[in-house]
């Protein structure tokens, strides 16, 4: 009995002088903007115990914010969409380098930060769909986007979005600046409508007839398909055909979603452990059924939506190559007056 008391006693003393910091908690500053995103925090807090504190919002916003907070922080991880944003945030010192042999050793090394700040957890392939009443000889590469053969088909993003600047990056990588600048003004000049909207703006601008071939992300019309959309019909869906671009050389363009440690992390050992969790096989189906994206670590199986859009050649060009083609990027679109 006096044994059982000591121990007793010996629990609350160790609670007692624990730091605010090691409370089973996990602030994390999240733009991923899928709904769909909650059974993965439950998932989490149900295997670990520990708790998330969500604060969701604009990426630009949250790092902003993560930026004025300054050493103060309390932002544990961040997440986000996309190489572009990932890489700003680690640019202005917002991410902390970690070690960790899980993540080393689930995520393919092209798809990590060259210095270990942050990871992808998911991918998505970029593709083109295009008109199948219309379009009768679709672009088989990004390249044929810039043919004269698409003068006044083509319904894509504008310059400002990440996907665009990320895809535009990927490309100054493989073919350089010049060659993509004089891409990027044919293209340009092959616009059906000044760029507008979202990804789903796109498909439904084939729906509707205003467009022959856009750029979409794969998630957005296979969520689509399976879910429905308010505005196309699945009639709709089935006229839009796609193609995975550059089957014979560099691949289907893929952007990410990913994230890492915020450098002032107060409960640091949790960040690690969540970003850990995101890369468990449980995690990554979820990303899959959840919403539609392709796994980052290789050999997860795919949602029955994702698998039905067929197999395909991904560009594994490092996600570090596109960071350090960001900025030329931006200075490519700007140059072909792209909006
Ligand atoms: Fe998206």
């Amino acid at each position: 009995m006096p044994r059982m008391i000591a121990v007793l006693l010996c629990t609350t003393i160790a609670a007692n002088v624990l730091p605010a910091a090691q409370a089973q908690e996990l602030n994390l500053y999240s733009s991923r903007h899928y709904d769909t995103d909650e059974r993965l925090y439950s998932d989490f807090t149900e295997l670990t115990g520990i708790t998330i504190n969500r604060i969701e919002g604009n990426a630009d916003e949250l790092i902003a914010r993560m930026d004025a907070e300054g050493e103060n922080s309390p932002a544990d991880v961040f997440l986000t969409v996309d190489t572009v944003r990932l890489a700003r945030a680690a640019g202005l010192g917002l991410l902390q380098p970690i070690r960790s042999d899980v993540l080393e050793s689930s995520i393919p090394a092209y798809l990590q930060d060259d210095k270990n700040r942050w990871f992808a957890f998911s991918q998505r392939a970029r593709i083109l769909f295009y008109d199948r009443d219309d379009v009768k000889n679709p672009p088989m590469t990004y390249q044929d986007l810039a043919s004269t053969e698409y003068a006044g088909m083509i319904c894509i993003r504008s310059s400002t979005n990440v996907y665009t600047q990320n895809i535009t990056a990927a490309l100054v990588a493989h073919l350089g600046q010049d060659a993509v600048t004089d891409w990027a003004t044919a293209v340009v000049g092959n616009f059906a409508r000044d760029p507008q909207g979202g990804d789903t703006d796109q498909l439904r601008g084939i729906a509707s007839g205003e467009c022959d071939i856009a750029m979409s992300n794969t998630y957005y019309y296979a969520r689509a398909l399976r879910k429905g959309d308010s505005t196309m019909t699945q009639e709709d869906l089935a006229g839009i055909g796609w193609v995975f671009p550059n089957q014979n050389d560099t691949g289907a363009h893929m952007n990410i979603s990913g994230g890492g440690v915020a450098a002032h992390a107060p409960n640091r050992e949790n960040a690690i452990t969540f970003l850990e969790y995101l890369a468990s096989p449980q995690a990554q189906n979820y990303f899959s059924s959840g919403n539609d994206e392709y796994p980052a670590v290789p050999g997860v199986g795919l949602a029955p939506s994702v698998a039905a859009l067929g197999i395909f050649r991904p560009d594994t060009i490092s996600l570090a190559d596109i960071a350090n083609n960001v900025d030329a990027a931006v200075d490519v679109l700007n140059a072909a007056g792209w909006e």
